[in-house]
């Protein structure tokens, strides 16, 4: 793999134990002043980054195998994208897109028509959040169709506002406490091959089952799925259970919308992952890796029901921010100048190739994903999860400079989402502090 270019230096280095002496004053403050709730995994403050290299306020850097859960796509602070902001500042920071257009929303709006898959008439609306975008495909998808109920999926995460709260399946800490969920939103089994051992024709088929018999299509509006599972555990779907579902979707006049917010952009080593089983989606929603940090997200899809709703009834004060776009234009042709979606097939191959020295490890169930976005799961003799030695892991991972994420309904998978520029030394050395770390949990 070839090294890309950095503004800091690439590698690996703890000047004094993290959290130093500037972090731990700098979370004292946060302790006093920010919401109990709002509760950092990582105990070092940032103040620069780059590459594949975070560094803090007492000068450690870190390696960086979290991408902000997988938004720095190229990299945290990518020239281009840099450039592309300032400029942009300098001449309006807001108009509200409603009110006085400009063009990077246009413009941004076409990209994700071209890229997204499937050659038929696209339409995009912009916003700023993932769980904004979910909430909104779901709106449109409700007004094309004009029936309520939504189907998801075990393990699935959209996000932390009511209706996607709702679509999230995990009910600590995202749900409990918080009141009344929103109605019409039916949970469905998916496919996981690690624990349910079906093939993706017989997951769909089960999937079908359970839709025809507990939710029917007369008042079906619309599933959603996640192509890989993010939060809910990096579970990758057996092949053929997606097209299944697509093909069954068709059949009866339901649209199928993926949320590619966490596995879109180049993760997974293609523009969507949706492009892996040649799905067309309805509708696709994309975030995170869109607009390299700054908050943009976007549902897009086709025309006719991207069209249903009337003038003026979508949008939002910030929807399609100006800094957001130009920051979007910039960092998707960073991807394509960088060849990003086959750096990330590499990244897969380099871990991979390192993770092999786990082979035959007692707990180590799993290693899955696809492209940059690998995930690890921790079972025990038993088949039971092991969430307490999967933030043990985590945790040794972070006290040796290297950010890792723990994910799963039973919190026993780690994640691995770097930026897809970081370079394969530092790739590698984040890697073998994550091994040796899983083999002295
Ligand atoms: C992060 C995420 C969301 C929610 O995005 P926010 O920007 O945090 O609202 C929705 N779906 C998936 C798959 C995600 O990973």
């Amino acid at each position: 793999m070839q090294n890309i270019d950095a503004r800091l230096p690439q590698r690996r280095s703890l000047q004094s134990p993290a959290p130093g002496p500037a972090s731990q004053a700098l979370d004292a403050r946060r302790a006093d002043n920010c919401a109990r709730a709002l509760q950092p995994g990582l105990p070092a403050y940032i103040v620069d980054g780059g590459g594949g290299i975070l560094v803090d306020a007492d000068g450690n850097s870190f390696i960086d195998f979290a991408s902000g859960i997988g938004v720095t796509t190229v990299g945290s602070s990518n020239a281009a994208v840099t450039e592309a902001i300032i400029e942009a500042a300098q001449r309006f920071t807001h108009t509200c897109f409603l009110n006085a257009p400009y063009e990077g929303f246009v413009a941004v709006s076409e990209k994700l028509n071209q890229i997204t898959p499937g050659d038929h008439a696209k339409k995009t609306a912009l916003f700023s959040t993932g769980a904004e975008a979910i909430e909104n495909a779901v709106k449109i998808a409700r007004n094309f169709t004009g029936r309520n109920r939504v189907v998801v999926f075990d393990a699935a995460f959209h996000g932390r506002t009511n209706l996607t709260m709702a679509m999230t399946s995990k009910n600590k800490p995202y749900k409990a406490g918080f009141g009344t969920l929103a109605s019409d939103i039916y949970r469905v089994p998916g496919s996981y091959p690690l624990r349910d051992g079906l093939s993706g024709e017989d997951a769909a088929r089960r999937t079908i089952r359970t839709i025809e018999q507990q939710v029917g299509t007369e008042d079906l509006a619309c599933v959603v799925i996640e192509p890989v599972q993010g939060e809910g555990g990096f579970v990758v779907p057996a092949p053929g259970f997606l097209p299944a579902l697509q093909r069954w979707c068709r059949d009866n006049d339901v649209l199928f919308v993926t949320d590619e917010i966490q596995a879109g952009i180049a993760r997974t080593g293609q523009w969507f992952a949706s492009c892996d089983e040649d799905l067309t989606p309805d509708l696709i929603t994309t975030a995170k890796g869109l607009a390299g940090g700054m908050p943009l997200s976007a549902v897009t899809g086709r025309a006719d029901v991207m069209d249903a709703p009337g003038p003026g009834s979508l949008g939002g004060t910030y929807a399609g921010n100006p800094l957001a776009c130009a920051a979007s234009l910039a960092a998707l042709e960073e991807i394509d100048r960088l060849n990003l979606t086959s750096r990330a097939r590499e990244i897969e191959t380099i871990i991979r190739e390192e993770l092999s020295a786990l082979d035959g490890h007692p707990t180590v169930a799993e290693v899955r994903g696809r492209g940059a976005m690998i995930g690890i799961e921790f079972l025990n003799s038993d088949g039971e999860p092991c969430a307490e030695l999967t933030s043990r892991i985590a945790g040794a991972c972070k006290k040796a400079g290297v950010i890792v994420l723990t994910c799963g309904s039973d919190g026993n998978v780690i994640r691995l989402l770097p930026p897809l520029v970081i370079n394969e030394d530092v790739l590698r050395d984040g890697l073998s502090v994550l091994v040796d770390a899983i083999q002295t949990a």
